[in-house]
């Protein structure tokens, strides 16, 4: 389980604040107004930023003090942070080495994400010789190579057409049922969240909401919901 204690920021007259819990295996959609604090949410579980007060735990384990990458969480950012003179090959094997020591084995875990994501063979290329739908693809597999028990996706699709990002969801989704992975997902797009979320954290007015039924919450949106969904 993932649980946020009674975590607060607050920088110049923005503030947040989060005091729930999100199950293991669970898949939460984060939506709410632009500036309202999704990507500082994520930013505070996955250590890039500092609460003010209160803790982030995973399975008891208190993760506040620690670097983002020692903490069994993964972040995918909106901008894929591909490295552009890295080949795909290298830029996934720095999801399970950062020094790019990689075994035989590991070598193989990075053909058989490639082939998942779609890109079989496209190891040796760099990502400019990518389309931007396939950098997207590459960044989702390195991310799943790190193989984190927590994936944190910042509106990783959003720059994508909605057939490919419906592809892409469907494959986060596929992937979180196979590794039991909580996925917290920001997305400005209520349909992404129907269709991959099945609870909904509401970002608004200050305070990340306890995840609700995604269902429920998009049918009787509160104010703030029903004027940011127009
Ligand atoms: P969202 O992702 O919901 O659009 P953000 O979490 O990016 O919102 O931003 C929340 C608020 O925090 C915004 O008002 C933004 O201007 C402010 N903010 C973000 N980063 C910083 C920072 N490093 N210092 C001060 N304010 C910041
Ligand atoms: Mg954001």
């Amino acid at each position: 389980m993932l649980a946020l204690e009674n975590l607060s920021i607050r920088m110049g007259d923005f503030a947040l604040h989060a005091d729930w819990q999100a199950p293991k295996g669970a898949r939460i959609a984060i939506i709410g107004p632009s500036g309202a604090g999704k990507s500082t949410l994520l930013s505070l579980i996955g250590g890039f930023t500092a609460p003010d007060t209160g803790k982030v735990l995973w399975q008891s384990q208190d993760l506040t003090r620690l670097e983002p990458g020692a903490r069994p969480i993964t972040t995918l950012f909106q901008d894929q942070n591909l490295f552009p003179h890295l080949t795909i090959a290298q830029n996934l094997g720095l999801g399970i080495s950062p020094n790019l020591r990689l075994t035989k084995a590991d070598k193989e875990r990075i053909e058989g994400a490639l082939e998942r994501t779609g890109l079989a063979g496209f190891g040796p290329r760099k990502p400019a010789q990518l389309s931007g739908g396939q950098q997207s693809r590459a960044a989702l597999a390195r991310a799943l190579l790190r193989d984190k028990p927590v994936l944190l996706l910042d509106e990783p699709f959003a720059a994508l057409g909605p057939a490919l990002k419906a592809e892409m969801l469907g494959l986060v989704s596929d992937l979180a049922d196979e590794t039991g992975a909580v996925v917290l997902m920001v997305t400005h797009d209520p349909k992404d969240a129907q269709a991959f979320a099945p609870l909904t954290c509401l970002v608004a007015g200050g305070i990340a909401y306890a995840p609700q039924p995604t269902e429920a919450l998009l049918r009787n949106p509160p104010p703030e919901l029903a004027a940011y969904l127009g």
